[in-house]
């Protein structure tokens, strides 16, 4: 008598202990896992890097770990995917442009939609389903820069400590909690009951080092937090900023302070900076007349995103402000 079959095209409770490279595809969209297994039962953590395609710190982290660490007795299973997107990836863009389709928006996918939504669909079923602690790793893109921060999505209490404990690991980095947002790749995991957080670095196209060291000790004290591998006695945290938010928009990076029209952004203000309710955050010049027009904050806070690429479209977000 066989175990009957599994619904995973690579289940990773099947995988002997070691490790390990696999490829994970589904029509035409695909992407490379690195997989750690232990020979103890325990915690099965993913981590990916590039749901968007312009962010280069979680590739850059991942890589280095996938190069380097070679660990002895872990528990339970790591996986990291340093690229998910590679369409969006390889074109240099947040979205893949043979769909326009943001991967973080997408979820959880449809196995006969475009390319975007396939993909969703493929690390959703395939890889999500089989993991019990997830984290996401993003940043600004090319075309702004971020304070960074981890956060999540809020659920409920047992997944909601869980979560906090998580992002807590990541201890230079701000915490920003918030209610459930559709089509993100947490959104998929929260569906499916798994503890989940993003950290969001900085930014700007690069990958900033002080960005890849906190990233760095972030992922050890998180492994170690899980008990994935052996500590001999639990890490000193730092305290973090913490910011919950019942407010849906208020963490929705995509809608506050969009440029009145289009042409050349002039800022009159930095990421970081604190800033009062009406106050002058840039002005926005239209090129084809003279004259400005004036970007006011919102509210008063801290900016947390700011865009840095000049050119701008109508809509497109210039800053976002949190209460921190
Ligand atoms: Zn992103």
């Amino acid at each position: 008598m066989g175990s009957s079959p599994s619904k995973f095209s690579i289940d990773l409770k099947q995988l002997a202990p070691g490790f390990q490279q696999r490829r994970f595809s589904g029509r035409d969209v695909g992407f490379d896992a690195f997989i750690w297994r232990g020979a103890q039962p325990g915690p099965v953590l993913l981590l990916n890097g590039a749901t968007h395609g312009d962010e280069y710190e979680g590739p850059t982290l991942l890589r280095q770990w996938a190069e380097h660490w070679r660990p002895k007795n872990l528990r339970g299973t790591v996986v990291m995917v340093p690229v998910l997107n590679e369409g969006a990836f390889y074109a240099g863009l947040r979205s893949n442009p043979a769909d326009d389709v943001n991967l973080a928006r997408a979820f959880p996918g449809d196995s006969r939609g475009s390319v975007t939504q396939r993909l969703a669909h493929l690390f959703d079923t395939q890889l999500l389903a089989q993991v019990t602690h997830y984290v996401d790793l993003h940043s600004a893109g090319r075309a702004y820069e971020l304070l960074p921060w981890t956060g999540f999505i809020t659920h409920e209490k047992s997944i909601n400590r869980a979560q906090r404990s998580m992002a807590a690991c990541f201890d230079a980095f701000w915490c920003w909690d918030g209610p459930f947002l559709p089509g993100r790749t947490l959104s998929a995991a929260h569906a499916r009951k798994i503890a989940a957080i993003y950290v969001e670095c900085r930014g700007t196209g690069d990958v900033d080092s002080r960005d890849l060291r906190n990233l760095d000790r972030g992922l050890r004290h998180l492994l170690a937090s899980l008990e994935i591998i052996p500590t001999k006695r639990s890490a000193k945290l730092r305290a973090q900023v913490q910011r919950t938010t019942k407010d849906a928009d208020e963490a929705h990076l995509q809608i506050h302070h969009p440029a009145p029209h289009d042409g050349l952004f002039v800022p009159a203000a930095k990421v970081g900076a604190q800033v009062r309710r009406g106050q002058v955050l840039g002005t926005v010049h239209a090129l084809d007349k003279i004259g400005t027009t004036k970007v006011r904050a919102e509210r008063s806070g801290r900016i947390v995103m700011w865009r840095i690429q000049r050119s701008v479209r109508q809509g497109d977000a210039l800053c976002t402000l949190a209460p921190i």
